[in-house]
């Protein structure tokens, strides 16, 4: 079997193990003649299959008794309106730090219900950093907190969690399950799947119970943080493919020995990459601050923007997919999130050289 080398931003890789292991039992799951596709999100088996991947879950990231755990749909994207209509609790103002393209695209959401503060933003200088906690202006008054923990678009990373006096809400579509995480000093964790933790099509929320009951009155009950955790996330109908097959590379995680060994390993992968632009003598370039650089997505440029076309195109000859930068970036980016492996990070950085020595 040929197994490309898988860059994509997500739909990401998944572990090899995993898509083995659904292939195995896709025609007949557990015994029961059906597919998981096949069966109902109210069956045992599959209520077996949901509390198995909460309690991996919880195992993975330590998460505090008083916490929901909840599998949701719509994707991260939906958590920008979500995450103020559950959370505000009659208050009228939030903080965000803007930090890159999808805090921004958070931010613009969140408009619709509160007044917004931007409480400090790296936007002056291209998104290249995470702003210094000095220049930050937190309001006491304000609902929560909003921070991107992982800038997917422009590879900045949060080298530690805020500060804040209010709840802190998270976005970590891109970084959670890369890296431990301390999830009590949080009101609340957002992540879609489709990066570290599985396909598209699930969404985990990870929410203070404390936080819960406060929802603004035009929330839609699918839309309601504490009636989907009353209802165990089986409101409607859940993606149950997505949510089983999170479970399997929930279940992975667990065997690979968990998130500091997943960490270490996503440090070693990007290292390699950042080493390999950082001795390139500018011919690539990465823009962020070294403090602040991503190990889950490594955005890089060519100092001539006309040969990254065929940059990308013999990349692809050579099996090194899904490098191609956001639209709204352009240039080269490398996402290396947990299912790709130390020698996908190589082989990238060896063409890297070979390119550079024809090109160059
Ligand atoms: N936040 C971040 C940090 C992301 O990287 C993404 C997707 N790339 C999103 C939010 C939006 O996720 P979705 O496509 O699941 O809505």
């Amino acid at each position: 079997m040929a197994r490309s080398y898988n860059f994509s931003a997500g739909p990401a890789a998944l572990p090899l193990e995993v898509l083995q292991e659904a292939h195995e039992e896709f025609f007949d799951f557990a015994g029961t003649g059906m597919s998981v596709m096949e069966i109902s999100h109210r069956s045992g088996v599959f209520i077996d299959i949901a509390r198995q991947a909460e309690a991996d879950l919880r195992a993975i990231l330590n998460v505090p008794d008083n916490y929901k755990v909840l599998f949701l749909q719509g994707g991260a994207s939906l958590q920008f309106s979500q995450v103020p209509m559950n959370l505000l609790r009659g208050r009228t103002r939030a903080d965000y730090l803007h930090t890159g393209l999808w805090s921004g695209k958070a931010i613009e959401a969140a408009r619709r219900y509160c007044a917004v503060r931007i409480a400090g933003s790296s936007a002056p200088t291209g998104f290249d950093r995470v702003p210094a906690p000095e220049e930050w202006r937190l309001d006491p008054g304000a609902a929560y907190l909003h921070y991107t923990e992982n800038e997917t678009v422009h590879g900045v990373q949060f080298p530690a969690a805020p500060e804040a006096s209010v709840p802190l809400v998270c976005d970590a579509c891109s970084s959670l399950l890369s890296k431990p995480i301390d999830v009590s000093r949080h009101g609340l964790i957002y992540a879609a799947a489709q990066k570290n933790m599985g396909p598209a099509g699930v969404t985990v929320v990870l929410v203070d119970e404390a936080l819960l009951d406060g929802a603004l009155p035009i929330t839609p009950d699918v839309l309601n943080y504490a009636q989907a955790a009353r209802a165990d996330s089986m409101l409607n109908t859940p993606a149950t493919f997505s949510w089983y097959l999170t479970g399997l590379t929930l279940r992975w995680i667990l065997r690979t020995g968990g998130l500091d060994r997943i960490h270490q390993a996503n440090q070693a992968k990007t290292g390699l990459l950042y080493r390999a632009i950082d001795a390139s003598g500018g011919f690539y370039a990465n823009k962020v601050l070294p403090a602040f650089r991503s190990i889950n997505n490594v955005p890089f440029f060519l100092a001539d923007t006309a040969l990254e076309s065929v940059f990308l195109r013999q990349a692809e000859s050579a099996g090194l997919m899904g490098l191609k930068g956001h639209s709204s970036a352009g240039g080269i980016r490398a996402s290396l999130y947990n299912a790709v492996d130390l020698r996908a990070a190589a082989a990238l950085a060896d063409f890297m050289a070979d390119f550079q020595r024809v090109r160059g």
